[in-house]
């Protein structure tokens, strides 16, 4: 069995032999490193598997819903009626949802379906964070070809229960029906917030300071090394890939965390930000959102754009701006927010956050100033535009 590796969320934990092993070594996701893909290893004569029409609808549901614990008072009723049943109570309710599909938003041939059911969790509940809120109850919605065994879709749900026992959320239903080709999965996650705490894109003010969480770029080069070693497997499907250096990336590619730390932590040193967002398509699509909807302009530092030292190291190998991928790069789940400059002292020195730069009246822009004193128009491109 795949074990997802144990590393606090967002402690930065670098793993190298273990993720290598995890994902190269797996007996069940052969991959690269032995003998393929998985369509080839679900039809592995050797390997257990069940047919999800064994089960049946009600047999399957039962089956991959038993095992999660309801943690919160306000779920009153989860999986097993018609609709589920929260209370309300006098806090605001977010609710936020994403759909991801097989070949579109993941590819099963380096995407563990453990953490797939993972990282599908973790994009519903970055989006509440986002909003200064704290998530309590998620749904999961799943259409699946008959290309996928029962075993294929406790892995996905073994990520899924993870990531709820991890982040203290309920599963509280779904749905679940067949697809006539590969996987589809759908979550919804709900959060409250006092309606004084929740946080909108469009509080950013002139002056404000702009912070980011973490650091940038990491997601979207893990993508780059997993498509490369799936490009040499496919030549020479005997090549052992060597991942070391890229271990970090691969995490930030295949196991996301969302900021759940970050509003405890804004709590704690009484900063309300004045417009939040979570970083899942690049910094500079999101900052232009902010600035959009804040009716606002942006100074961001490019000295100031947070980034590991692997995802300098790995742009220099594969030739390509490190600052481009931090703005453009995808699927980092940081959060960027704005605060008041009279809370720069509160925040400045954190080893969390960065301050890359400042809200400006909107005539002046949105602008990058360069290392070397220049100053660049943003431009709005999601992580896809460094796909070409
Ligand atoms: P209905 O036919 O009334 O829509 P279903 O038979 O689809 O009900 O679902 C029965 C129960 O199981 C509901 O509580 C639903 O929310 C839950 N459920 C269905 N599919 C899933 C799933 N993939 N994950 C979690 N809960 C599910
Ligand atoms: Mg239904």
């Amino acid at each position: 069995m795949i074990q997802l590796i144990k590393t606090e969320p967002n402690k930065g934990n670098r793993i190298s032999t273990e993720i290598h092993q995890m994902i190269f070594k797996s007996k069940i996701y052969p991959l690269f490193y032995r003998c393929g893909y998985l369509c080839s290893m679900l039809e592995d004569k050797n390997q257990s598997r069940t047919s999800l029409s064994e089960l049946g609808e009600f047999g399957l549901i039962n089956h991959i819903t038993k095992h999660f614990k309801i943690k919160h008072a306000s779920t009153i009723k989860g999986v097993g009626d018609d609709a589920a049943v929260l209370d309300a109570s006098k806090l605001q309710t977010l609710v936020t949802t994403d759909l991801l599909i097989e070949g579109v938003h993941f590819d099963l041939s380096y995407m563990p379906l453990k953490h797939l059911g993972y990282k599908s969790v973790i994009v519903n509940l970055s989006d509440v964070y986002a909003m200064n809120g704290e998530a309590e109850q998620i749904t999961v919605s799943i259409a699946v070809s008959n290309r996928f065994s029962l075993e294929a879709i406790e892995e996905l749900y073994a990520g899924i229960q993870l990531a709820c026992e991890t982040y203290k959320v309920d599963l509280i239903g779904g749905d679940t029906t067949s697809s006539t080709k590969g996987i589809l999965i759908s979550v919804t996650a709900i959060g409250k917030a006092k309606k004084e705490d929740v946080v909108y894109r469009s509080g950013a003010k002139e002056t404000d300071l702009i912070v980011v969480s973490g650091d940038l770029g990491g997601a979207y080069l893990g993508l780059q090394v997993l498509e490369r070693e799936k490009q040499v497997f496919q030549v020479n499907p005997n090549s052992q890939p060597d991942l070391d250096n890229y271990s970090y990336l691969i995490e930030r590619q295949l196991k996301p965390e969302a900021r759940k730390d970050i509003p405890k932590l804004l709590k704690d040193l009484e900063v309300k930000p004045t417009s939040m967002i979570d970083i899942s398509d690049g910094l500079s699509s999101e900052i232009m959102h902010i600035c959009s909807q804040s009716k606002v302009g942006c100074k961001i530092y490019e000295e100031k754009i947070p980034l590991d030292p692997q995802v300098i190291s790995t742009c220099e190998e594969f030739d390509i701006d490190s600052t481009m991928v931090a703005l453009s790069g995808g699927e980092d789940y940081e959060l960027l927010f704005t605060v008041s400059i009279d809370d720069f002292e509160k925040i400045k020195g954190n080893p969390h956050l960065s301050i890359i730069g400042h809200i400006t009246e909107q005539a002046a822009g949105m602008n990058l100033v360069t290392r070397a004193n220049q100053e660049l128009e943003l431009k709005a491109q999601g992580w896809n535009a460094l796909k070409d």
